[in-house]
């Protein structure tokens, strides 16, 4: 069933509380050094304003560990957004209470007040229901637009809803569904599903889920060295889970894609180095020996050349992707090659739905410059693994049904 909209909503005149992520990274001076999801909230707190709404925003900032500590204050952020909209953005240097009451009645229509840091109170994380009362006293209606801490049950994102009649969903959260619920009902064929990054133990559920719907699965990154482990091969000083649990999960999910006749792409040849350094010479496994060898005193670090050939080939006949995880080191210069070309490869696929979710991956994609060519970049990094592994968010669930 699909949660109500802002769309739905008629807030002309009524104070809107509105939970978003202002979760900035700040320097020593107090300065927002990345807006990104400030403006993703804009589109949100601008349709508010515009239907005339007293829009009452609350956020969390950094784990203060519930205590008012002024490094984690709201206050740049709220000079920030000042910056980024027309219409001038008030700041309430308490989330409860009488400031927050004061700040919120003296608010017009149209106009915009940031509560300070929810976390300054231990009711937040507890998700404590006097805590989320005192809250939900600043709103008429309860909007969550905060889609990266919508996987926590804490009071601004679940408890509040509790208090407040009407409760719907942000632009931002409504998009996450659309791609990564509802477009992945009845994707377009065929679904190939790339995944890589650091761990099987981390995607299993994912992996295990989307095996119902994929037609394909793409492998890279350290997870590909624990399924190349579980297979008998050699390593070498790789990373990779390297307990039995997680083989025997490695293994599981082989033998799930081999039963379901689901081919499955494990890198052909693996790039390797000695040294794990920016521009380190790098070797890539024999592309005659399926899975290879990678010699003992050696990490592999990136998939390697026929392995991306191989991926390319799987990703230009695709007709809905689903990325999470890149193919290799991206962060040291020389070890990314893989992900460059697995990335360039996506954006290169023009008929296909493109999805891409994990904060490495999303990190990845517009560090080469192939965010806008994607139709989804997720802006969650839990809270996008757990809508793939099909879990109900607590701070979804907790809105109202359509
Ligand atoms: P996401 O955040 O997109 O879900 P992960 O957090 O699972 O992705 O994995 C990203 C990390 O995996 C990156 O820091 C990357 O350096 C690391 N990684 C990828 N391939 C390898 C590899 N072969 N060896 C070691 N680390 C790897
Ligand atoms: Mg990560």
């Amino acid at each position: 069933m699909s949660k109500l909209s802002i769309r739905d909503l008629n807030p002309a005149g009524k104070r809107v509380l509105m939970r978003v992520d202002f979760n900035v990274p700040l320097d020593d001076e107090g300065n927002v050094t990345d807006d990104t999801r400030i403006r993703a909230a804009i589109p949100s707190i601008q349709h508010l304003v515009d239907a005339g709404a007293k829009v009452i925003l609350m956020s969390h900032l950094g784990r203060p560990k519930s205590e008012k500590k002024p490094e984690f204050s709201l206050k740049p952020a709220a000079d920030r957004l000042n910056e980024l909209i027309s219409v001038p953005v008030k700041f309430a240097s308490d989330c409860i209470g009488d400031e927050a009451a004061d700040s919120v009645a003296n608010l017009q229509d149209g106009e915009v007040l940031l509560l300070e840091n929810v976390r300054f109170y231990p009711g937040e994380t507890d998700n404590d229901p006097e805590f989320a009362k005192q809250l939900a006293e600043n709103g008429d209606i309860f909007v969550n637009d905060a889609f990266g801490t919508a996987h926590r049950a804490h009071a601004s994102t679940a408890g509040v809803t509790g208090h407040i009649d009407q409760c719907a969903m942000g632009f931002l959260i409504e998009k996450e569904l659309e791609y990564l619920v509802e477009k992945l009902e009845d994707p377009p064929k065929p679904f190939v599903v790339i995944m890589g990054g650091a761990k099987v133990s981390d995607k299993i559920k994912i992996l295990e889920r989307l095996m119902e719907k994929a037609d394909a699965f793409i492998i890279g990154g350290a997870m590909a060295t624990t399924f190349r482990l579980a297979q008998g091969h050699e390593i070498g000083k790789s990373f990779a889970e390297r307990e039995e649990e997680a083989l025997e999960l490695a293994r599981g999910i082989l033998q799930t894609a081999k039963e379901n006749e689901t081919p499955f792409y494990l890198p052909i040849d693996t790039r390797h180095t000695l040294e794990f350094e920016d521009d380190a010479p790098t070797e890539c496994t024999d592309p005659w020996e399926e899975g290879g060898a990678i010699p003992a005193d050696r990490e592999g670090i990136d998939i390697g050349d026929r392995a991306i050939e191989e991926f390319e080939r799987v990703i230009a006949d695709a007709g809905t992707i689903v990325w999470n995880g890149p193919m290799g080191v991206f962060e040291k210069r020389g070890f990314d090659i893989g992900t460059k070309a697995v990335g360039a490869a996506i954006a290169a696929n023009e008929g296909a739905i493109k999805i891409v979710g994990g904060g490495d991956s999303v990190t990845a994609a517009n560090q080469f410059g192939f965010g806008d060519k994607m139709d989804h970049m997720s802006t969650g990094g839990g809270a996008s693994l757990e809508l793939l592994e099909g879990k109900e968010l607590p701070g979804i669930a907790a809105l109202d049904d359509k």
